[in-house]
């Protein structure tokens, strides 16, 4: 069997930590898929617009070629029980094959490039795309579905914050990466560090990479501060 890419996407998820672990929960995670030259045809996108949202099957490429196991610890268990592969939706599986849904922003020819915008996004940045699906209700949403461990959305973190420097930061920043304010906020109140922190006393400071920035933040009493955002490599 062989299969090759039809695409590849632009993320503002430059590195694995701090991606949300399901697409829908940061909305305004924009990304931009990129056709491979056998795919830059808008006839493979005829009537594409007619569809809110999109299925994305992709491969894990950052994470495939350390296989899997039968079995893996969610974080939504705490990362200390063991549930079956095929139970969970871990990058780690046979095959390193991702599901997401996402929303289309629709696509748009720049001079010989095709590229889709989508939303809602929990993809790395580079990831290969796969295929390409309309979301369709009547037959994909089953709203009575039952999802065991992971009935309820996680729980989310309170406030969050930020310094004064970080704000003026961000007002210059925001012109350039639009949206960034409400993804900042929207990844940060999924509190990405690993589950065994999130019931300690925690004074680390983090750093995050989203676009070409790295963002600095701290875990309060009340929530999550935002210290410093600025360019990765300054
Ligand atoms: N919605 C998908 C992904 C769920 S796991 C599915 O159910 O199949 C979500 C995690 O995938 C994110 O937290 C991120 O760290 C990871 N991820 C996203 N793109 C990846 C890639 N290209 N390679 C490896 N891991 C990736």
């Amino acid at each position: 069997m062989e299969i090759s890419p039809i695409a590849y996407i632009k993320s503002p998820y430059k590195q694995k930590f701090a991606i949300p672990r399901q697409p829908g929960l940061v909305k305004a995670a924009l990304g931009e898929i990129i056709f491979e030259a056998d795919y830059a045809d808008v006839n493979c996108l005829r009537k594409l617009g007619e569809f809110s949202h999109l299925w994305l099957l992709f491969r894990f490429h950052e994470t495939v070629e350390k296989g899997w196991t039968p079995t893996v610890q969610p974080p939504r268990l705490g990362g200390k029980e063991k549930v079956g592969v095929f139970a969970t939706r871990s990058t780690f599986r046979p095959n390193g094959i991702g599901l997401s849904v996402v929303e289309n922003l629709g696509w748009q020819q720049q001079g010989k490039e095709l590229l889709l915008r989508v939303g809602s996004i929990d993809l790395l940045d580079q990831t290969p795309i796969l295929d390409i699906k309309p979301y369709i209700p009547y037959a994909d949403s089953i709203p009575q579905a039952r999802a065991g461990y992971a009935e309820e959305a996680p729980t989310k973190i309170e406030k969050v914050e930020f310094s004064d420097s970080a704000e003026r930061q961000l007002d210059d920043f925001e012109e350039k990466y639009p949206r960034l304010r409400e993804l900042i906020i929207s990844v940060l109140i999924q509190d990405p560090r690993p589950a065994w922190r999130h019931k300690q006393p925690d004074e680390k400071q983090y750093g995050m990479s989203l676009y070409e920035l790295n963002i600095k933040w701290r875990v309060e009493s009340d929530g999550i501060k935002v210290l410093e955002i600025n360019l990765e490599n300054d």
